[in-house]
């Protein structure tokens, strides 16, 4: 009887342990799950999955922005303003097409430039 008793309290111990490594495992699991769809969405809806901006966006209009930087008086951008070699431009500074915190959701091009053009902190 005793015998009994004890094997039943283990066998519950031991379901009681089983639900909490479950429940962990799901939590750790989420946790896991929704830091790789972060990490997949910037890789999914990257750069090249995003529309373009469209240079008579309202905001594109009131920042000058223009997909072709040589399209642009070069007295009014300096000649070396580029998007690609903006701070805020998050591409690499020969990819074509990047994201830009200006324009949330949509690319500019590597050849552009607006007049929020920033230059990169060095260092
Ligand atoms: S802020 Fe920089 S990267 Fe963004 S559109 Fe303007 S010049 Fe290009």
């Amino acid at each position: 009887m005793q015998g009994n008793e004890k094997s039943r309290t283990r066998k519950a111990r031991r379901s009681r342990l089983s639900l909490l490594s479950r429940r962990r495992f799901i939590k750790t699991a989420g946790a896991a799950t929704s830091a790789v769809t972060i990490g997949f969405g910037t890789t999914a809806f990257g750069a090249e999955e995003l529309p373009r901006v469209n240079e008579d966006d309202p905001m594109a209009k009131a920042l000058n922005y223009v997909h072709d930087a040589k399209t642009v008086d070069a007295a009014k951008r300096f000649s070396d303003r580029y998007c690609n070699n903006c701070a805020l431009y998050a591409g690499a500074a020969d990819d074509a097409w990047a994201k830009c915190s200006i324009f949330p959701g949509k690319v500019v091009a590597g050849e552009g430039w607006c007049s929020a053009w920033a230059p990169k902190q060095s260092g």
